[in-house]
Formats: C-alpha cells, structure tokens, sequence
C-alpha cells in the first residue's frame, strides 16, 4: 500500500505572546501539524493575568521610553464572568478543589493565571515558549516569508534574526493606555494616572478622586478607592448633561456621577459639563487601551488608525498579506478565552491549506462592507472591535468556517444572564445570581469531557 502523503501543509510559525490567545493559538497550530515558536517578553504564561504590584515609571503610561509593565491588574479584580462561561471550551474552569485555589464562581485573578498555567502544563505547551525573549521586528521578506527579530534579556548584541512562514500575533491590547483628553490639564495642579498603574486603593486615603470612565474597570476601581477616600466623583460619558447623582446602595456613601470633564483650573478645580465643580486631588483616567504593535512592519498594508486595526477580514487577516499574518484577540466586549480558540482553529487551518479563504479581492470587498455599515450606523472608528451583541454570531460563523460546534446555547444564555445580573447589582453580581439552572447544565456538558481535557496535544 502507498505512504499516505498528507495534502496539508505544515508550516513554521511564530506566535507572539504566551497569553491566553498565544497559548490556545499554539495548542491550535500544533494540533494541525505546525512547528510553532511562542516568544513571550515576561518570565511566565498567563499575560494580563499575571499581576504585578509594580507600576510604571510614568504613571500616565504615555512616556514611549518607560519601562513597560504588562499587566494592568489591580490587586483586588476578581473576574467579570462566571468562571463556566469563561474558560476555553475543551479545558474547562472548574475549581480544582485544592486548597491553595479559589474556588469561587468569580474568581481573583491568581486563580486565572493558575488556570492558565495548568493549561500549558497539561498541553505541553511550555516545551514551545521562549520565554523572556521579546520580538523587536516581524516583517515581510520575499517570497511570502516572515523575518523575526528577537531579543533575550537587555542584550542587544544578542538579537535573534529567525524565518518563518506565518506570524500569528498575541500580544494583547490592555498595556498601552488610551487618555481622555482634558482643557487646562497641564496647569493643573492635582495628580493625574491611567488605571493602568492603579494597583491598590491605600494611596488614595482621604482624597477626592474624580475617575473618568463608565467600564467594567472604572466600576470596580471606584468602588475599591471608595472605601478608603473622601469622596468619589465618576465623570461618564453614559450620564446625560445635568445629572449630579450620589450613587446609593453600596456599603460606602461617598460616591457621585457627573457627565464628562468640560475643564481643569489651576486652583485644583475640575468642572463638569452641567457646570458642577469639584476641587479634587487625583484625575484617574480609566478610559481603555490603546493597539500596538511596535514591532511589526508591513510596509504600511495594516495600520492602527484611531484604534482600528485594518483592513483585517474577520478582524484576523489583512487580506494582502493572508495566511501569513494574522491576530487573535482583538476584539473586546466578548467572551475571550472561547473566542481565541475558535479564532486559531480557523488560522491553523488556514495556513494549512485544510480550510479555504475567499480571494484577496473577495475578502477586501467584505471589509469595505463592514466599515460602510459601521458609518451608516454612525459607529465610531475606534468601536471596530468591539463585538458586543453580534459576537455569539461571529463565534459561530468561525466555528462553521472550521466544521466544529459552534458556542453552546447554555454558554450564550449564561453570559446574557450575568450582564442582566451585573447591570441590576453592581455591587454584588459576583456572589449573587439566579442562573444556577444553566450552571447546572454546564457542569452536565464539562462532565462529558475528559478531565480538563488535556494530554491531547
Ligand atoms: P495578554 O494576556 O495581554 O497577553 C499578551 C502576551 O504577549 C503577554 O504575555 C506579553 O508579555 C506578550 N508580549 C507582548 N508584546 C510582546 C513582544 N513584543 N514579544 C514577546 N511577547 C510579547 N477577560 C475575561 O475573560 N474575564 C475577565 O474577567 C476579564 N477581566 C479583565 C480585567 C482587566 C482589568 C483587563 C485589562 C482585562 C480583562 N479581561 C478579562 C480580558 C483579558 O485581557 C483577556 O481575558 C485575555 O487575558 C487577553 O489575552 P491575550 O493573550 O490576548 O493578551
């Protein structure tokens, strides 16, 4: 009988970043035959899940020459999703029951980092990584081909120049931050920061804050500062002109929502936009993140601009450059550990030849839709990725794409309850709830996968 030659191709590939998306990418390209190399800048996996009590030089995180601290966890966070809807969809993020781990529902994010660490264990991922080792440059040479530039600890001398066939970028986009911009600031006399550097509430005693933002992050960020500050002044783009609201029904009292900033005085005033005034101490900027990617060169064919990263079809290829450059996990207002994996499915099998892509023309055509609908709904730019309701949808259409079942329905019906839930207690949606039914159907699926469904590399 004849060998069997296989008619998919195996490539070289370098994954950037040993995050949750660099890790299940990796797993992905693996599982269809890949040689992957992981870089990772930091010491461990985990990304964003690995806190750090230090903060940047530059507490603003604007100045391009400081020292950058990857994570922007505060010592307190404990997730925003329930841990079942949260984890990836073969590896579930069930309490391991033993007692240095957190059991809760909405765990701190030590048990995160350690679910992650478990994951690369158990997929013999770390075998992979290169850790401490960050990519400088990642750019297009002849013939389709990706050259990758790497460096190990602070020795230039010892840059790395390697050749790869694909580039799958993991480098995660909650580093760099985003500023609100503000009339008057540079005279003013306070203390301002990006939540970034924000790590714990004590250096805030007896202050007045005024905190810019209406996300998930600036909720749990005032409520943390509140219970040690004088006063709490939230200034939100959700909140009509002509609101000054004592936001009641926390165990602190001390907490107010204003519209946005209209200016500072340099008497240490900050005026809102229906003509409040609050003489503060601290300006904490919770106003998101920006994308970066300052090692990629592609001759101009993606750019960031005002926080679209483009043209990407599926917010995964630039169509010019397809399979060979492609990101995982730059979409936010999503569930995201499930997201990846259906994203790096979809890429491995692409570069494989396993899966199909429409032509470059067919897949600019598509992108060029998706921004006229984004203009014709009046969405702005920097909203290119943010999913939000339709990513159930997206997630699907990925999984059809790859042959494979798409989001389950109690995973979509779980997520829906826990934003109702947030959104009428924001105080306590992480200890209570009223969707044990889809917990229970939950542990009823995790039961039909083998234990935390590792060892299947
Ligand atoms: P990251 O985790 O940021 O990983 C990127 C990795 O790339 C890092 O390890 C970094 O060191 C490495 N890297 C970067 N540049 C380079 C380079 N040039 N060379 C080599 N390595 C590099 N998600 C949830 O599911 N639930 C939550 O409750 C939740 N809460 C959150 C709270 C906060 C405050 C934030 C900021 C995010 C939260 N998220 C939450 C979203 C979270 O970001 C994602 O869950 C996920 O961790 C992102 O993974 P990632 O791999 O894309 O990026």
């Amino acid at each position: 009988m004849a060998p069997s030659i296989s008619l998919f191709k195996s490539r070289d590939v370098a994954v950037i970043g040993a995050g949750a998306a660099g890790l299940v990418a990796a797993r992905e390209l693996r599982r269809e035959g890949h040689k992957v190399v992981v870089f990772e800048r930091e010491r461990q996996v985990g990304g964003t899940w690995v806190y750090t009590p230090t903060v940047e030089t530059d507490p603003l995180g604007s100045d391009p020459s400081r020292h950058i601290v990857h994570s922007s966890l505060y010592a307190s966070l404990r997730t925003n999703l329930p841990r079942e809807v949260m984890g990836f969809l073969d590896y579930p993020f069930v309490s391991t029951g033993e007692p240095h781990r957190d059991p809760r529902r909405f765990p701190g994010h030590r048990e995160v980092s350690l679910y992650l660490k478990d994951f690369a264990v158990g997929f013999g991922l770390s075998e992979l990584i290169r850790f401490e080792t960050e990519v400088v440059y990642a750019g297009l040479v002849e013939d389709d081909k990706w050259r990758v530039k790497s460096r190990s600890g602070n020795d230039a001398a010892i840059d790395v120049e390697e050749i790869f066939d694909a580039v799958v970028v993991c480098n995660g986009h909650y580093t760099e931050p985003r500023l609100a911009e503000i009339p008057g600031i540079d005279a003013w006399p306070g203390k301002h920061m990006h939540s970034h550097n924000y790590r714990i509430p004590e250096p805030f005693r007896d202050q007045v804050v005024v905190l810019i933002g209406g996300a998930a992050s600036a909720v749990d960020i005032s409520m943390d500062i509140a219970q040690v500050a004088k006063a709490v002044h939230i200034a939100s783009r959700s909140v009509e002109a002509g609101i000054l609201e004592k936001l009641s029904g926390n165990a602190v009292d001390n907490m107010w929502l204003h519209p946005m900033i209209e200016s500072v005085q340099k008497d240490g005033t900050v005026i809102f936009y229906d003509g409040s005034v609050v003489l503060a101490d601290v300006i904490l900027h919770c106003t998101g993140y920006k994308y970066h990617f300052p090692f990629l060169d592609t001759s101009g064919i993606v750019t960031v601009d005002d926080n679209r990263v483009g043209p990407l079809y599926k917010h995964i290829f630039p169509p010019h450059l397809a399979p060979g450059l492609s990101f995982v996990g730059l979409l936010w207002k999503v569930l995201p550990f499930p997201m990846f994996e259906f994203q790096s499915k979809w890429i491995a099998g692409a570069l494989s030849g396993r899966i199909g892509l429409p032509s470059q023309e067919e897949m600019m055509a598509d992108v060029s839709a998706f921004y006229l609908s984004l203009e014709a709904s009046d969405t702005p730019k920097h909203y290119t990725h943010n999913l939000a309701d339709s990513q159930f949808e997206y997630d699907d259409w990925l999984a059809l794409e790859c042959g494979i079942p798409g989001v389950e329905e109690w995973r979509k019906k779980m997520y829906q309850a826990t934003a109702k839930n947030r959104k009428a207690r924001p105080d306590k949606y992480r200890d209570e709830w009223e969707d044990e039914d889809l917990m229970l159907e939950a542990q009823k699926d995790f039961a039909r996968c083998r234990p935390n469904g590792a060892g299947d590399n």
